[in-house]
């Protein structure tokens, strides 16, 4: 049955299979990329983006792999990789090189690729003169490393990819690497951890930390004193750009458009390029389509909430850095009860020890109890309508008196709805009190925007992700 199947259709097939057995984003990252090349004497050969790329695979998928090939090709079947590697630094060509492997589990023994140059020197035209490599200040905070950025399966991919970053900055197929996730779980120490390593194992690199919204001030001034040629000549002079909160570039048409350019003169020099968002790239709205699409070229990995193991882990590596000791009841007690976002965690337990020497306590579960009460009920929002409101709003980067003003712009009526069925849903409101609150409508309103949602969950698959990621929102912010 195998031996007519063209390499496109069985690995189809295969597609078909592997997509049941995983969740969509490791599919998405690990399996979507992969280009089946050949099928020949039952040895599928699979082009894949890199030698990391392939590893993984081999340490984490090969057994799915394996049983998949076997049911779509037969008991005999072969699995044969084919890396692509970044031949310069300079030009986007690539080439292949085959890894002969035995069978699935045979892991590449040859050595890659050709040696990678470093050391290519800039080709830009514009180099500041004057402006010397070694005076550019990163902008880094050395506080955040490797070292205290505690693994755990909530940020695995992103670490685990930052760190083959700082290896090969520029050198990998995570160009650009973008981290994504919710607030206050770890995106902007690991940016700058990736930072950190890369000026350690490349002192000669130039890297470079700035917020977007900081970005957006420098492009604004440098505009008003006429000089942007210099804003964009410092970017384009960078190896490695770290850009964090991507999501404020949203609606900045100007900027986008000089960070696209800053942006592919980057990448197409082979330079590392660093994203943070606080959300998928796919969920950014009033961003450019062409920027959008490259942010999704390289590797997008989002950083989850923590575990309970990865929260205590995480307060235990931070009492180790500050040099305190608690007990183990009452930092399982506060990973218990904190568990959504680190920097709650943290300052939790600041306030804890805090406390303790203010009033000079003993810490004791007591204590702690206290605290996180006090912690959990200031940094807690109860669900209210505004907030509902505002978070949609937010998400679709519309103003909040777009939904109760008299707009009947698809856009805005859809985002009206979408906040009317979660306030109907999430809160004790009444239907007219809902109404009420966008704009004077009135509960047969309400009671359409709620079926319209229902409907649209039920046959728009990319409406329900954004109820989903939005219903995500609002608990996590009110736990
Ligand atoms: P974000 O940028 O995603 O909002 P931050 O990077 O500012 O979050 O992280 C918030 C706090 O939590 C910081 O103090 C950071 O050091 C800490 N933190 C987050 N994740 C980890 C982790 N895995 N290990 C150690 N500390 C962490
Ligand atoms: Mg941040």
């Amino acid at each position: 049955m195998a031996e007519n199947k063209s390499h496109e259709l069985a690995w189809a097939e295969c597609l078909k299979i592997i997509r049941d057995n995983i969740n969509p984003q490791s599919y998405r990252t690990w399996f979507e990329p992969i280009k089946p090349i050949r099928l020949s004497s039952k040895t599928l050969t699979l082009q894949v983006p890199s030698q990391f790329f392939y590893e993984w695979l081999e340490e984490h998928y090969i057994q799915l792999l394996q049983k998949t090939l076997k049911k779509v090709i037969g008991m005999s079947a072969k699995l044969e990789y084919s890396v692509v590697v970044d031949a310069h630094f300079n030009g986007n060509e690539k080439y292949l090189v085959n890894l002969p492997t035995n069978g699935p589990t045979a892991s590449a023994q040859n050595e890659l690729g050709m040696p990678i140059n470093l050391d290519t020197p800039i080709k830009n035209p514009f180099i500041i003169p004057g402006l010397k490599r070694m005076n550019i200040d990163s902008q880094l905070n050395a506080k955040y490393t490797f070292d205290n950025f505690v693994e755990g399966e909530c940020n695995k991919l992103a670490r685990n990819a930052g760190l083959a970053i700082a290896q090969k900055p520029g050198g990998t197929s995570f160009n650009p690497l973008m981290i994504f996730g919710g607030c206050g779980l770890g995106k902007t120490h690991l940016a700058h951890a990736i930072g950190n390593l890369t000026k350690q194992t490349h002192p000669q690199k130039v890297v470079v930390y700035v917020s977007a919204e900081k970005f957006i001030t420098q492009f604004i001034d440098s505009a008003k004193a006429g000089n942007n040629h210099q804003f964009i000549n410092f970017y384009q002079y960078l190896d490695v750009l770290i850009v964090d909160d991507v999501q404020f570039f949203a609606k900045k048409e100007r900027t986008q458009e000089i960070f696209f350019q800053i942006f592919n003169h980057l990448h197409q020099n082979g330079k590392q390029i660093i994203l943070t968002c606080d959300r998928a790239p796919k969920d950014l709205n009033n961003m450019d389509e062409r920027l959008l699409s490259r942010f999704k070229w390289g590797l997008s990995a989002d950083i989850n909430n923590a575990d309970f193991d990865t929260r205590v882990a995480i307060l235990e590596n931070k009492m180790y850095q500050d040099g305190i000791t608690l007990h183990k009841d009452i930092v399982e007690y506060l990973a218990h009860n904190i568990n959504t976002n680190i920097r709650e965690l943290e300052g939790a337990m600041i306030s804890l020890l805090a406390q303790a020497s203010l009033t000079r306590k003993h810490i004791d579960l007591n204590l702690a109890k206290q605290t996180v009460k006090n912690f959990v009920k200031n940094s807690t929002r109860e669900i209210s309508i505004d907030y509902i409101q505002k978070l949609v709003c937010d998400y679709y980067n519309i103003p909040v008196e777009a939904v109760k003003s008299k707009t009947r712009k698809r856009e805005i009526v859809q985002a009206r709805q979408i906040a009317m069925y979660f306030t109907k849903d999430l809160t004790k409101a009444s239907l007219k009190n809902i109404g009420m609150m966008f704009g004077g409508r009135d509960h047969s309103t309400v009671i359409h925007a709620c079926q319209t949602v229902n409907d649209l969950i039920e046959t728009d698959k990319k409406f329900r992700h954004d109820v989903e990621e939005l219903e995500k929102r609002i608990k996590i912010n009110t736990f």
